[in-house]
């Protein structure tokens, strides 16, 4: 393909995507393919010979599409949403067109400075106090990772960096059961080791127990380990856990720990002023991790990470070698020295477009809807004689079972995938199996509420 074919390939490839989202509704949510199904119609090697864009395009058309697990299904219900909402996608073809590498301001002036705005539009629309900086990672993994490599380095006196962790005390970091896995990784990688994660246990409302915090924190001093900081959740993964903040941040000031929220989900929820009371407090926490690309609509991959003190991150996953020190102008923002990767995406173009498109109102508008029939989805399943709710929705997340049991349950789910109307996974809470029904869909409409509720009981009746 020539350079100047761009142009048509580039208005082709627009319009197939128009035409992608305008059926979507129409197809089922999960394909009905089998592993190695899309291996298999690939060829084996390279071609030597350049070939035809036509036959490559139409060789896509044939091969992907249908082998697509569609996130912006209108009834995708799985997971946790991953919104591209139109604006977002557009400012996505915009900067894949501009290509540009954003690891310095010299290499992306305009990305580097929108990215530090941007930041502070969605501080402000979270409702974070003013005084957190912050950047757009690829992902809360990411983010977490960082974060936990701040605790490391700050707990070590930044020894860690030079030395490795040989020799060094024990250290400890606290979380419950209900944060991601993400955080299980990040302390694996960062050398702290996974039996050092003392997973904290939880109350009735599954949010993080204080006490039993400071007990354990308590005991790791008195057998000589070192705390080095707390990981805590707004909107856990598996149901939607939500942490008291402000009760733990007591007990992390009074020890002096650095503190992290996971709220890459429900963060997005935050703009949203009568929601805000899940994560009363989040204004003291040293760094806090949020997905724009999850429920709040733009393009993946965009994560959002605030912090109270960015010189500590520089410090930690920042280095300047001498190619990359941009004459004159050390003092100025190089986003490559927040981050793990050095190369970093045009992030803050697409939100700059999400904000500007929407603006908060609709943004809000949208989780608002989604929340409301999260509930008139639970208590459809709820008067369901052979269904019963196992945890209560927590924003736009409920889970429930089958009452034959964990075989019933996931029989019934996979029932359901197949048949494609709508798409549902699975979680184990207190040991049993429980659906999970995300709903946060940027096109869902209360239609495919009320269907989805159908189909639900549909297959629970024929178990
Ligand atoms: N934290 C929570 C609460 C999540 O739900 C997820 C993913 O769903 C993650 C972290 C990981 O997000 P990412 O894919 O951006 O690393």
């Amino acid at each position: 393909m020539e350079k100047s074919d761009y142009r048509k390939w580039a208005a082709r490839a627009a319009d197939w995507g128009a035409d992608y989202l305008d059926g979507l509704a129409d197809q089922p949510v999960r394909p009905a393919i089998a592993p190695g199904d899309v291996a298999a119609m690939l060829p084996e090697s390279p071609p030597e010979a350049p070939e035809e864009m036509e036959a490559i395009f139409a060789d896509f058309e044939r091969i992907v599409p249908g082998a697509m697990t569609h996130w912006q299904h209108p009834r995708f219900f799985a997971y946790f949403p991953a919104n591209a909402s139109p604006a977002s996608m557009v400012a996505e073809h915009l900067a894949t067109s501009m290509a540009a590498q954003c690891m310095l301001w010299e290499t992306s002036p305009a990305a580097t400075e929108m990215e530090q705005v941007m930041i502070d539009w969605l501080r402000q629309a979270v409702g974070l106090p003013e005084g957190y900086r912050g950047t757009l990672q690829d992902s809360a993994t990411t983010a977490t990772l960082c974060a936990v490599l701040v605790m490391r380095e700050r707990a070590l006196d930044w020894a860690g960096l030079q030395d490795g962790m040989s020799g060094a005390p024990r250290l400890r970091i606290y979380a419950s059961a209900q944060t991601h896995s993400s955080v299980d990784k990040a302390i694996r990688l960062s050398g702290i080791g996974q039996n050092n994660l003392v997973k904290v246990p939880i109350r009735k409302d599954y949010g993080m127990d204080p006490a039993a915090l400071k007990d354990l924190i308590d005991a790791d001093r008195a057998a000589g380990h070192l705390p080095a900081g707390i990981v805590m959740c707004t909107g856990g993964t598996s149901i939607g856990a939500m942490d008291p903040i402000a009760e733990v941040m007591d007990v992390a000031e009074a020890e002096g720990l650095y503190t992290h929220i996971d709220a890459a989900w429900a963060g997005a929820a935050m703009i949203c002023p009568e929601y805000r009371h899940y994560w009363d407090g989040a204004g003291r926490a040293d760094s806090i991790v949020f997905n724009p690309h999850k429920w709040l609509g733009a393009q993946f991959e965009c994560t959002a990470h605030f912090l109270k003190d960015p010189a500590s991150l520089i410090r930690t996953v920042g280095l300047r070698p001498e190619y990359l020190r941009t004459l004159g102008e050390d003092e100025i923002v190089n986003f490559n020295e927040w981050s793990v990767s050095l190369g970093r995406r045009f992030r803050a173009l697409k939100v700059w477009f999400l904000m500007r498109a929407y603006g908060l109102e609709g943004l809000r508008a949208r989780i608002r809807d989604h929340v409301a029939w999260t509930h008139m989805a639970a208590d459809a399943v709820a008067e369901d004689p052979v269904l019963e709710i196992v945890t209560p929705p927590m924003l736009g997340l409920f889970s429930f079972a089958h009452t034959g049991g964990d075989h019933a349950t996931l029989g019934m789910l996979e029932a359901i995938n197949r048949d494609g109307r709508i798409y549902l996974t699975q979680t184990l809470h207190q040991g049993r199996s429980a659906i999970r029904m995300s709903v946060g869909q940027f096109d869902t409409t209360e239609e495919d509420i009320s269907l989805a509720i159908a189909v639900i009981r549909e297959f629970a009746s024929k178990i």
